[in-house]
């Protein structure tokens, strides 16, 4: 075998490798410029076979070999079009220049169409290669802008075409100027097209992996946004939402009681010391809820509610309350005045919403405060018997 035909071979081979990755790789990440592709390499491959195999292709003619060449030439030309519109990167191409790139499309396949009417019309001479001409200007122009507002991946398809361009200039002018075809003229133009594949190919890869990385990121400020949306910005508690959340999804199961901690005479600590000092002691008081066997969140104001997680759920509750006054001490210097809570606690019983616990807990933290403040109250075991709905609360004093 000579050296044309292993450079032809490995040529075709690498065109039909390129076409089969394109393809396979469509219907996992479903971008359209990979059709383009694929499209434009086989029309090159098919150009190649006409054109430049060692041998004329069994069965053809030297004027169907010429003229199969020619619209498969066009046709490649014609997709890059396309291909550049949905390539390159959304915000670096304007409305109006992707218009121009898909027009490419068309128009090459009118040329092409005309191609085969040339011998016969004699107006239509010049008429595919001035076309092709207006088209590759227009495929330029598209990369160049988009080139100069920041593209990356037109930037990588200048270069994969640049051994294309550069061939194809060395060899026009060579000829005008020596009057003779450049001897070694299939090498140089298989090797600016192999150039081609290899830099697409990398082009293509360096996109993905720019995805990869917006993906990445679009992630991570998606779970930020989720945990944002679940947490009180002032205490750094769950708020309403993370506390539904956490009482859904924690592996800890269901709590065995709920408490409603509600700070007292809250109001007056803002009145007397400022609405900033009122929010460094609900800051505290966050700190302070926050134990073993207990999930705490902020309802809103100075509101609280502390899940219990065991048997001791009553004294985990007291505990979680008295840690309030302590919590205030050690974390708000120079507060003249200490600060107690109240609490309400009632058992989540089985098959009881955590709403309907809420709600008989804040019954109980209502009666804790009409007693006077600064105490638990829980509700007495819970026996089911719907006269016991409307009944006054059956109370029971805790700590
Ligand atoms: P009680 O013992 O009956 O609970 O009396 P209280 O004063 O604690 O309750 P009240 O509901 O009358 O007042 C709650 C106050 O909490 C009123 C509101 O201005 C204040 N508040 C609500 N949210 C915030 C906040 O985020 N920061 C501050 N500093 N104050 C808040
Ligand atoms: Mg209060
Ligand atoms: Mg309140």
């Amino acid at each position: 075998m000579d050296w044309a035909s292993i450079t032809f071979g490995a040529f075709l081979a690498t065109a039909t490798i390129f076409v089969l990755i394109t393809l396979a790789l469509f219907p996992v990440v479903r971008r359209r410029f990979l059709l383009w592709l694929s499209a434009r390499t086989a029309m090159i491959g098919l150009m190649a076979v006409m054109f430049m195999s060692p041998d004329i292709p069994i069965g053809l003619t030297e004027a169907q070999v010429k003229l199969i060449g020619g619209i498969a030439n066009t046709l490649s030309i014609a997709v890059a079009g396309p291909f550049l519109a949905s390539y390159i990167e959304r915000k670096y191409l304007l409305d109006g220049t992707r218009r121009l790139l898909r027009s490419v499309f068309p128009i090459g396949l009118i040329l092409a169409g005309i191609i085969p009417l040339v011998p016969h019309v004699p107006g239509l001479t010049n008429v595919p290669e001035t076309g092709l001409l207006v088209l590759i200007a227009i495929i330029v122009f598209g990369l160049g802008k988009a080139i100069s507002l920041g593209s990356r991946a037109a930037t990588f398809q200048a270069v994969a075409w640049s051994g294309g361009i550069a061939v194809g200039l060395y060899l026009l002018i060579y000829e005008i100027v020596t009057g003779v075809e450049v001897d070694f003229w299939t090498t140089a133009v298989l090797a600016a097209l192999a150039l081609e594949f290899i830099v697409t190919s990398m082009g293509v890869v360096d996109g993905f992996m720019d995805l990869r990385r917006q993906r990445d990121a679009a992630l991570a400020e998606v779970e930020a946004a989720t945990l944002a949306i679940a947490t009180d910005p002032l205490t750094g508690l769950a708020n309403r939402r993370g506390l539904l959340r956490h009482y859904e999804e924690s592996e800890r199961g269901r709590p065995h009681g709920v408490a409603l901690i509600d700070c007292d005479h809250f109001k007056r600590i803002n009145d007397r010391y400022g609405h900033d000092v009122g929010d460094e002691v609900l800051v505290a008081i966050g700190r302070g809820l926050n134990g073993e066997n207990v999930f705490a969140a902020r309802l809103g104001g100075e509101e609280f509610v502390v899940l219990l997680y065991g048997d001791d759920w009553q004294s985990l509750a007291e505990r979680a309350r008295q840690r309030v006054t302590s919590a205030v001490i050690e974390h708000v210097a120079g507060l003249g005045t200490s600060v107690t809570a109240s609490a309400g606690i009632a058992q989540l019983h089985d098959g009881e919403s955590l709403a309907s616990a809420m709600k008989r807990a804040d019954r109980a933290l209502y009666a804790a405060k009409d007693a006077g403040r600064d105490r638990s109250l829980a509700m007495i075991p819970f026996d089911g018997s719907p006269s016991g709905a409307s009944a006054p609360p059956p109370l029971r004093a805790i700590g």
